[in-house]
């Protein structure tokens, strides 16, 4: 077995292993498998100390069939063009598999942002924002948060378009601040989405996730609102994690206690409340009931797959499993809520958010939260039909079976021109 750790290698096992249960022909499985445009730009800054760097930054359109390009930006030393391009796939499936009329896209900036002060960032975003002004608008492609970006960079993102464009347009971009044009429940809405999927797959199990243990790995934004919320529901929380170690406590930890030891501290590593020190990798192969990948792709290599005991994930990441993981972890009969359902809570309240902006009318936040939960119940029941009756090897097969099938009765609807 080849290890296909290249996020866009993997992205594209996923679809060619999709197409097999699809009458797909050779042109529209190319269609699928690659983006429609990549920007690529660098962009020059002048830093605090009156020095000039350059950053590389990307905006991968991937495919607008269904709608206008959709998907965050992030900031993280570890993007690649590769990396981009396979996100903004995972963006297209995932707004398929959720059936909101948007497409697929991502961006990203290869940067370390702790290492830049709030000037020098808001200077980079704007950089950005210029460079990508001509090829975004609230028809053509809207981005989002990802990765180390929030409602800060997004309202610079929203000003430096609108300046530039002489015009008020918030839904050009979402996760915005609720003051500039935000939705209520976008921030929760990822964690929202993993979880309530995680409660569909235990209640198909014949089981309540009240009575699950859980382990989250990564407590950014995603990670932290999962623990919080997978609490709610009366789980308990035993282990969490970020980028400088993990923590665990058999008995249940407190998810609030660990964000607010992490804001004072920056890591959950020596949170009192908890009894054990632990790696992500020992976190990841911890005997639990409910695992949720929240931090980056290929966190679940084939290695550690042969060691994770979780009956259930729920991936808030985004590719936290590799294609040879998974295979083991098929093998293992572990359900597997795929990323591209589990997480899309973010797009889908983000969809809100843009749906609210045009309008100029806002929702409360018991509307939100009631009407992303109608959808992520709604379309797990879809690919539960499709897993069962066409016998497919996993939901994620599942999900880009029905994902695909919706790109590509919209592209042929439209017909390719010319
Ligand atoms: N970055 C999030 C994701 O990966 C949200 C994208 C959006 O809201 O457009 O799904």
């Amino acid at each position: 077995m080849g290890k296909a750790v290249n996020p866009f290698e993997s992205f594209q096992e996923q679809v060619d292993e999709a197409a097999r249960y699809l009458d797909v022909d050779e042109g529209m499985l190319n269609r699928l498998k690659n983006p429609e445009r990549i920007l690529e730009t660098n962009l020059s800054v002048e830093m605090d100390d009156g020095s000039i760097e350059v950053f590389r930054a990307y905006r991968s359109q991937f495919n607008g069939d269904r709608g206008p390009y959709k998907g965050g930006i992030r900031y993280h030393p570890g993007v690649s063009r590769d990396e981009v391009k396979a996100l903004s796939g995972w963006m297209a499936y995932k707004t398929a598999t959720v059936g909101i009329p948007l497409g697929g896209g991502k961006g990203g900036i290869i940067i370390d942002p702790t290492e830049y002060s709030e000037d020098e960032l808001e200077r980079i975003t704007r950089a950005f924002a210029e460079e990508l002004t001509p090829i975004i608008g609230v028809d053509q492609d809207i981005p989002a948060p990802d990765v180390n970006t929030g409602q800060r960079e997004m309202n610079w993102i929203k000003d430096t378009y609108e300046t530039l464009e002489n015009t008020t347009e918030p839904g050009v971009i979402t996760g915005k601040d609720i003051s500039s044009g935000g939705s209520e429940g976008r921030v929760e809405a990822t964690g929202r989405s993993t979880v309530i999927a995680a409660r569909e797959a235990f209640d198909y199990l014949g089981k309540d996730i009240a009575d699950a243990t859980v382990a989250v790995q990564g407590y950014g934004n995603a990670g932290w609102i999962s623990a919080k919320l997978a609490e709610e529901l009366g789980a308990t929380v035993v282990a969490v994690s970020d980028s400088s170690g993990g923590i665990y406590d058999e008995d249940g930890l407190s998810a609030v206690d660990a964000k607010s030891h992490k804001r004072e501290t920056g890591s959950v590593v020596g949170y009192p409340g908890a009894a054990t020190e632990i790696t992500n990798d020992e976190l990841l192969q911890l005997d639990v009931d409910l695992l949720i990948p929240a931090a980056l792709e290929n966190a679940i290599t084939e290695e550690i797959a042969e060691g994770v005991e979780a009956d259930v994930i729920s991936e808030a990441a985004n590719g936290p499993v590799t294609p040879d993981g998974d295979d083991v972890l098929a093998e293992k009969d572990t359900l597997i809520v795929p990323d591209i359902l589990a997480n899309a809570g973010g797009v889908t309240v983000s969809y809100f958010e843009w749906v609210q902006n045009r309008q100029r009318f806002y929702w409360d936040e018991e509307r939100v939260n009631e009407e992303l939960e109608a959808i992520i119940v709604d379309q797990f029941e879809t690919l539960v039909e499709a897993y069962e009756e066409h016998n497919l090897p996993s939901m994620r097969v599942a999900a880009y079976v029905v994902a695909i099938q919706r790109v590509v009765e919209a592209a042929e609807q439209s017909d390719i021109w010319p």
